[in-house]
């Protein structure tokens, strides 16, 4: 197959072209490597707290230029203006919280007979990083903030929709002042640009985020050089409402339509206690009908666009128009628009029931007891978050440790918070990103042995 040797990045919310920039080869894949690797080990042999400082003042770099990322993010992305700032202000947050980790990075001393045990944790390499573009910003710094922070380079692989931000975020790291080589982004294809990087010999590690299909594939060619390997991949989430909740916050339809829809931790799965299921499927079409669907740069829109004509054509592939549901409005275009829905005649082991549709779709399906809602919950290939909504502490106590995901919330719909971590159960993913572990899983660990035996008497 023949690839474009330049990515046209498309506004989704006009079609109208934003740039176009050159897509990397292998051999350019190559060249970055080799710049990296040289980097890395100046990098490595830095101190630590002058680490730790470079990687604040990239936050702060970062912090000026909010406005102008997040005006970029909702130009190739389409994101809300509001969301596009958050996502933005995520990657200083991370910045900021990756450079306080550099100095606490310590290993340890275990008591031996005979001499002294230390291990030492030594930075990894350069680590190469596939980023999606349903959060190009954050996702892309999920990854390289900590992998930076312990002393990695990273070679970044945005997707081919959504090179811009991560373009300008690396030539903010070099008004930084952080080497040249250290942080480099490579737009690209990912069976070319993404397959090199995943092969490359030279890169120590794959922090790969998007489709379950294609993160079983750089888990396979990654298992080829026994490399390790962090998956974020695909999520079909419950919310588990049960008869005794604030059923109107509960069925907030911004748990699904957030970032209209293509957010992993999306609540698409609304499994709702038969009794109140009548009151909720009320709240929901009300809810969904009220929904303002535009210009993601006009502060009063609540949903924008799809990412591309290929994604809108795959959510109507999985939502024919003619489903029994509940339908908010769309634009009909330019631009790639799909109305908020709630499907309500899925049957639960439906492939848009089961499977990650990645659009503001969801499916409503009622639950009888604690036991039903468990058994439902758990029945995807899937297990990356999730919410539960009761009064009842022992009810809420035991869904937590029934439901197999990641991430929950109880009595809540929030999801990620850079300081905790993150990561999914099952086809959801491998490794866990952010929180307090985030730069241990961008080292090795190596043990070392020196005798305090004294020459033989
Ligand atoms: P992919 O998983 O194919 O893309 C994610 C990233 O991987 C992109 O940078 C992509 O590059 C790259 N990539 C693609 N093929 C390879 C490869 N062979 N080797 C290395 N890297 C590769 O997702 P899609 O964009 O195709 O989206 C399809 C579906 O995936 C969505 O509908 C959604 O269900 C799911 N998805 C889930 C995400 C999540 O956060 N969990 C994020 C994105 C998608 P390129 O852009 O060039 O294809």
């Amino acid at each position: 197959m023949s690839y474009e040797h330049e990515l046209t990045v498309l506004n989704p919310a006009t079609e109208e072209v934003v740039a176009t920039v050159p897509a990397a080869t292998a051999a350019d894949v190559d060249a970055a490597v080799a710049r990296a690797s040289k980097a890395q080990a100046r990098w490595a042999a830095v101190a630590p707290a002058d680490r730790a400082r470079l990687l604040r003042r990239f936050a702060d770099v970062v912090d000026r230029h909010v406005e102008e990322l997040a005006r970029l993010e909702v130009r190739e992305a389409g994101h809300l203006l509001g969301n596009a700032r958050w996502e933005a202000g995520n990657v200083r947050d991370l910045l900021a919280y990756a450079a306080g980790g550099v100095e606490r990075l310590n290993g340890r001393q275990i008591p031996v007979p005979g001499g002294l045990d230390i291990t030492l944790l030594e930075p990894l390499g350069v680590v190469g990083v596939i980023a999606p573009w349903n959060f190009p910003m954050p996702i892309a710094a999920w990854g390289a903030a900590p992998a930076l922070a312990a002393g990695n380079a990273v070679v970044l692989k945005p997707a081919e929709t959504t090179p811009l931000t991560a373009l300008r975020l690396a030539e903010l790291a070099l008004e930084a002042g952080l080497p040249e080589g250290l942080f480099q982004v490579l737009p690209g294809h990912g069976p070319v640009a993404g397959t090199a990087l995943v092969e490359h010999p030279e890169v120590a590690k794959i922090v790969f985020t998007g489709s379950t299909r294609t993160g079983r594939d750089v888990m396979e060619r990654c298992a080829r050089q026994v490399k390790p390997v962090t998956l974020e991949l695909g999520g079909k989430s419950p919310n588990i409402v049960f008869a005794d909740a604030d059923l109107k916050t509960a069925v907030d339809p911004f748990s699904f339509l957030d970032n209209s829809g293509q957010d992993c931790c999306a609540r698409t799965r609304i499994l709702v206690q038969e009794s109140v299921y009548d009151e909720v499927r009320e709240l929901l079409a009300d809810a969904v009908a009220s929904v303002v669907v535009g210009d993601p740069a006009d502060e009063k829109t609540q949903m924008g666009p799809l990412i591309s004509r290929q994604q809108l054509d795959r959510v109507r592939r999985l939502v024919p128009s003619d489903a029994p549901g509940l339908r908010g409005i769309a634009p009909d275009g330019p631009g790639f628009w799909f109305a908020p829905t709630v499907l309500t005649g899925e049957a639960p082991d439906s492939e848009a029931a089961r499977e990650e549709i990645f659009g503001p779709v969801a499916v409503l399906l009622p639950f009888t007891d604690e036991q039903d809602a468990i058994r439902l919950a758990n029945d995807t290939p899937y297990g990356l978050s999730g919410s539960l909504w009761t009064r009842d502490i022992g009810r809420a106590l035991r869904l937590s440790r029934a439901v197999k995901a990641g991430n929950l919330s109880v009595n809540s719909h929030s999801s990620v918070r850079y300081w905790t971590p993150f990561g999914g159960y099952k086809q959801s993913g491998l490794g866990r990103e952010l929180g307090p572990d985030a730069l241990t899983a961008f080292t090795e660990t190596k043990n070392v042995f020196i005798s305090t035996e004294g020459p033989a008497q």
